[in-house]
């Protein structure tokens, strides 16, 4: 790797490019993505093209070029994003996130692991054990994430399905002495059905594939994915993460070792296996109607014991328990009675895969919370009253469309107006606000505002979250179409708001079952089916008693709810969407509390093909990453900018007049006669406290001058 690019690599910054066009800004970026050159700066945004294919860019001595350097010093990388986020850190103690956005298949969680490993490589030069054992944990928890949130779609073959926001501590010297990790909305109905191409999440085929012959008898499994419901589906499909058949397999093995590495315990391990293979048998249940149960005359019937045996077997929980909660609910009837009421086919079946998901749900949770446990701060340095220092890393789902979109869609593009409108608040406004605050001539730079949008999901009342749980909270009656009418009635005028019985003539979209949102990344239209039962996520308290019932102490901590006697659930949980509402408000503002720096992923085709940067597909997540706004506004604009004192502190050593220390009345005025023995004064402008540079050269030049002393 060249350290500087020579002027036929493109511009490494998009701030350099002579005019700001669409077309200017995807020649720069396709001329880039042909030497190979993935990364390119908006001032300190970094925009990362997917390669699909390895580049000879990162290890070691990759790394080691980036340490310690300022951002400019080196070609545009993500070992330069990470540095400067640890030295922002480290210098200033301030706390700092990296938030990396995109679309599926972009390369958010290849970046962030880029990262994990540039702050692992850099940090603990006196191989501290307790540090050594935190960087480890969080290396190694990747994988095993990975394995259960992870599965493969048409876009990607190890999507993520699920949020990721990672915190590592740091502590006075600079070192990761624990970490937290908060996951956010798993897409849980993919253990249920998956698309055509997709799979269901890699841990069961890896369970099914890799485990022992004995350890499958065990499990009561077979190796074949295709006999279970849930993995038949995507029974012939390799797994995403290495491309092949047998990596199931080694992954297995991979996984379970680096669970046993980084601290759970070997019952613990055992745990997760037998319930991913509870999950498997309760997909396989089949009900039919009888004329006698033993529970009730003319009820239903599980059409395969030995299931259920399985399932009691696999859970630790009394198996006649098992089949009644299969067959029918508890219900108060009016006081302290209680009866129960035998389910119908279709209400057993639904209940099945109610438990199915929630099962796999609070696995997933569990596992994330022992993770965050075994990361946990140890030995924190009381001289610093326990505040360590913290580095986020975002890496969370990116806008999507679908053919038909759901509940999910509507939940995760929620969470992109989220972020767009923090980062439009962080870069684009802040930018401005200060150029006005510091008194430097600016030109205005419009761009689209997307408040309105989050508006219209998240807003008292009226808002559409809101709308669904009031529709949701009304026993019974109220069916997705009402919901839909409801919306309707509130946003009839929204501009960012459609459906067909307001826009008839539409016929994209269909009369009472689709609604459209134009978000700021394009219009998306949502099927209501299902958004009712998505959002109350209903399961049966029988089956949270069931389990917490269980005899094994790690599968009966995932259910602490089921302590309650079906008499006590009166208050109503919280639905899915407003954990998700709550979730969001609160990453926003911690990311808001922080020093960002962001990376943008652009995914370059939609076929996976290395080396093709598809023009069309490009400019539209251009477009909708709002990244010539950001250049704009950049440029307007000015690479750098530093207070006067931080300034002087670094290059006084550079000039007469200013070393060691400056007699000339101001640091402004000691900064500019710096800047004038130096020929820089061209590209500076003087606010009233800080310094604008307007080009990245200039900072390089002058970082040149001091290392020469
Ligand atoms: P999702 O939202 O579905 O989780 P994502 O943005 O996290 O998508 P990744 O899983 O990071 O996408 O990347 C998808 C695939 O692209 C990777 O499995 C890898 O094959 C390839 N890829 C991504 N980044 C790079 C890179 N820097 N170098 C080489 N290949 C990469
Ligand atoms: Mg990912």
């Amino acid at each position: 790797m060249e350290d500087h690019e020579g002027p036929e690599c493109g511009k490494p910054d998009f701030v350099l490019l002579d005019q700001v066009t669409m077309e200017d800004f995807m020649r720069n970026l396709q001329l880039r993505f042909e030497k190979g050159l993935i990364y390119t700066y908006i001032g300190e945004v970094l925009v990362s093209v997917n390669p699909y294919k390895q580049l000879p860019l990162y290890g070691p001595e990759a790394i080691a070029r980036y340490q310690g350097r300022e951002l400019y010093e080196r070609p545009p990388h993500l070992y330069a994003v990470a540095n400067a986020a640890y030295r922002a850190m480290k210098r200033r103690s301030r706390d700092t996130c990296i938030v990396i956005s995109g679309e599926s298949g972009a390369g958010k969680t290849e970046a962030s692991k880029h990262i994990m490993q540039y702050i692992a490589a850099v940090t603990n030069p006196s191989q501290r054990a307790e540090v050594e054992r935190v960087k480890d944990v969080l290396l190694k928890s990747t994988c095993v994430l990975e394995a259960f949130g992870n599965a493969r779609t048409n876009r990607n073959h190890n999507s993520s399905r699920f949020g990721k926001y990672m915190d590592i501590n740091f502590d006075f010297k600079g070192d990761p002495v624990g970490g937290h990790i908060h996951s956010y909305l798993l897409e849980k109905s993919r253990v249920l059905k998956q698309h055509v191409g997709e799979r269901n999440f890699h841990a069961f085929y890896q369970l099914l594939r890799g485990s022992e012959d004995q350890e499958l008898q065990r499990l009561h499994l077979e190796r074949n994915p295709a006999l279970y419901n849930f993995t038949r589906q995507g029974a012939g499909l390799s797994s995403g993460a290495h491309g092949a058949l047998e990596s199931d397999e080694s992954s297995h093995q991979a996984v379970t070792e680096a669970m046993r590495v980084i601290g759970f315990r070997r019952e613990e391990v055992e745990t997760v296996h037998r319930v991913l293979a509870a999950i498997l048998h309760l997909g396989n249940i089949e009900f039919v109607e009888t004329e006698d149960n033993g529970l009730q005359k003319g009820g239903l019937a599980v059409a395969e014991e030995a299931l259920v045996d399985h399932v009691a077997e696999l859970t630790t929980t009394p198996r006649d328990l098992v089949l009644r909660s299969l067959l029918a609910r508890t219900v108060a009837s009016g006081g302290r009675d209680l009866i129960e009421k035998g389910h119908t086919v279709a209400e057993a079946s639904y209940a099945r895969d109610a438990c199915a998901k929630a099962v796999y749900q609070r696995l997933f949770e569990w596992v994330v919370d022992r993770i965050n446990g075994i990361m946990e701060a140890r030995d924190r340095d009381p001289r610093r009253d326990g505040k360590d220092t913290v580095i986020g890393v975002l890496d969370i789902y990116g806008f999507e469309v679908f053919p038909v979109n759901s509940f999910e869609q509507f939940c995760i593009n929620y969470c992109n107006e989220k972020l767009q409108q923090l980062f439009i608040q962080l870069i684009l406004k802040q930018e401005q606000e200060e150029y006005e605050r510091e008194g430097i001539a600016w030109q205005s730079v419009e761009y689209f505002n997307n408040a309105t949008i989050v508006e219209l999901v998240e807003r008292p009342h009226r808002g559409i979250l809101a709308v669904l749980d009031e529709a949701c909270s009304t026993a019974g009656t109220i069916t997705d179409r009402i919901f839909l009418q409801t919306l309707d009635t509130h946003h009839r005028h929204h501009p960012h708001y459609s459906s067909r019985q307001l826009c008839p003539t539409d016929k994209t979209m269909e009369f009472g079952r689709d609604f459209r949102i134009k978000h700021y990344a394009g219009d998306v239209t949502y099927s209501v089916d299902g958004f009712i039962d998505k959002n109350r996520d209903f399961l049966f308290q029988d089956f949270k008693r069931l389990l917490y019932n269980s005899s094994d102490p790690t599968l009966r901590a995932m259910w602490p709810d089921g302590q309650q006697d079906i008499t006590e659930v009166t208050k109503r949980p919280l639905t899915a969407g407003t954990i998700f509402k709550n979730s969001m408000v609160a990453l926003v503002e911690n990311l808001a509390s922080k020093e960002p720096f962001y990376v943008r992923c652009i995914k370059p085709n939609e076929d996976k093909v290395p080396g093709r940067l598809d023009e069309n597909h490009c400019r539209h997540q251009v477009s909708y990453l709002g990244l010539l706004e950001n250049v704009r506004v950049r440029r307007a604009g000015f690479a750098s900018r530093q207070p006067y004192p931080r300034f002087l502190l670094r290059y006084k050593m550079t000039c007469e007049y200013t070393w060691p220390n400056h007699l000339l009345g101001s640091d402004k005025a000691a900064v500019s006669a710096l800047l004038e023995q130096h020929g820089l004064q061209g590209d500076v402008a003087f606010g009233h406290n800080k310094l604008f540079i307007r080009s990245p050269r200039t900072l390089v030049t002058l970082e040149q001058s001091r290392a020469q002393l």
